[in-house]
């Protein structure tokens, strides 16, 4: 990162110099944000861009609201499943036709889970992080208990995982980025290493899509699924995406079929016989809608790469990292791996009261979230997040700290969501 004096700490004036450096700056106006307030949060709820709220209203008032039933057929309704899994494709290293976009992601889970176990029949365990999300968890214990054999789960300690990679194990499964510590795997090695051991290999990519560089293809790994609406902007609970590499399809079976992913749905067959390619893991009707946000939320991938988002990213990270060291020295623990090849877009600080931390920074305007135990979380979305933000951002933490209304005991109970 450019800095005007070698050595010095950054000032709030290099961060606008920075700013107005940012070939990613104009992309801002595209979002509405609110006047003010500091956005850290797009790790967990993207804002809403322009061409959402147009692409959503085009479909309230014409497709749905003209088009009605016929726009089933006109206005390409049951395709946007697999169109919009090819828009998405190039964001995560997948080709055309290995990308669906449908259900929520502990869905699209499922599915994969489901359909890998009953191709290592021979194998009995499971392997994942301890760490990984509460949800990731739940659903593959609930598949495993189903899967027609004994199959255990297995979730370890991350160092552990090439030791316990023995010749039992018919599945690994991994959220690419912690989505507590901001730790980015090594999606190729891990890969490799899992398939070495004869296992199949299933990537979470929710707080990797739209944040880093992935390059699934590369990678070769089976199996990945990721949610629309963190770094891509596609609106609360928006459609997952669910990839399947090439080689599987026709292979992997979908253990939820329902009547779209049948190859020919409108002749209302008894038995179930599944569509060619990623058509088969669609299981009930497109969501059209929430579809269409996602796809307005697309949009704004036409006009950068993630190699931009990902540079920007990264200074973004460093910055935050350095000013909180050195305005708030020996205040918390920095959880976030300092290697860049080790970091997602997220900074995770700990603190023992970390939840009245990120309260009393909601009310200086500044959104960030807790997680459990002793988390304060802060996403950097590089379409949207400027310098300054960070610079003003970690100011008003300073505020917080030597205010210390973060101890108050208005923040003893938790909201719902934290
Ligand atoms: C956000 C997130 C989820 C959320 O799953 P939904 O089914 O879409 O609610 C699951 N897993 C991980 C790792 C996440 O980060």
């Amino acid at each position: 990162m450019a800095k005007l004096e070698v050595g010095s700490l950054t000032t709030r004036d290099d961060c606008v110099a920075l700013d107005a450096n940012d070939v990613l700056a104009p992309l801002r106006g595209e979002f509405t944000l609110n006047e003010g307030e500091i956005y850290l949060d797009g790790n967990s709820l993207g804002p809403v861009s322009r061409a959402v709220l147009t692409r959503v209203n085009e479909v309230l008032k014409t497709e749905w609201g003209q088009g009605l039933a016929r726009s089933w057929n006109d206005a390409g309704w049951m395709e946007m499943p697999t169109r919009l899994g090819d828009r998405l494709a190039p964001l995560i290293g997948a080709q055309p036709g290995e990308v669906l976009v449908a259900d929520t992601l502990t869905f699209m889970l499922a599915k994969l889970i489901g359909g890998a176990l009953d191709q290592r029949v021979d194998r009995h365990v499971v392997l994942t992080d301890v760490a990984n999300f509460h949800s990731d968890l739940y659903i593959v214990q609930a598949m495993a208990s189903r899967a027609g054999r004994p199959v255990t789960v297995k979730a370890v300690e991350r160092g552990a995982l090439e030791r316990e990679l023995g010749g039992d194990v018919a599945l690994v499964m991994l959220t690419q980025v912690d989505f507590r510590s901001g730790e980015l795997l090594d999606m190729k090695a891990i890969t490799k290493m899992v398939h070495d051991a004869g296992a199949l290999m299933l990537w979470d990519l929710a707080h990797s899509a739209g944040a880093v560089p992935i390059d699934l293809s590369g990678a070769d790994a089976d199996f990945a699924a990721g949610c629309g609406y963190k770094y891509l902007n596609g609106g609360p609970g928006a459609p997952a995406f669910l990839y399947v590499r090439k080689s599987w399809q026709g292979v992997l079976e979908n253990p939820l079929p329902g009547w779209l992913g049948h190859a020919r749905p409108f002749d209302f067959e008894y038995l179930y016989e599944p569509a060619k390619g990623m058509q088969a893991f669609v299981t009930s009707s497109p969501s059209i809608i929430a579809l269409a946000a996602l796809d307005g939320a697309l949009d704004v991938w036409d006009r950068v790469t993630i190699d931009q988002v990902r540079a920007k990213s990264l200074a973004l990270t460093d910055l935050f990292i350095e000013l909180v060291e050195a305005r708030l020295p020996g205040v918390f623990e920095i959880v976030t791996p300092r290697e860049h090849a080790q970091r997602g877009s997220q900074v995770a600080l700990r603190h023992p009261l970390a939840y009245g931390v990120i309260q009393s920074l909601l009310e200086r305007g500044v959104v960030g979230d807790f997680r459990d135990p002793d988390i304060a979380r802060f996403g950097f979305a590089p379409l949207y997040v400027r310098y300054v933000d960070v610079f003003d951002g970690v100011e008003r933490l300073v505020d917080v700290m030597d205010a210390e209304g973060f101890d108050d005991s208005r923040f003893a109970t938790r909201r719902p969501v934290t």
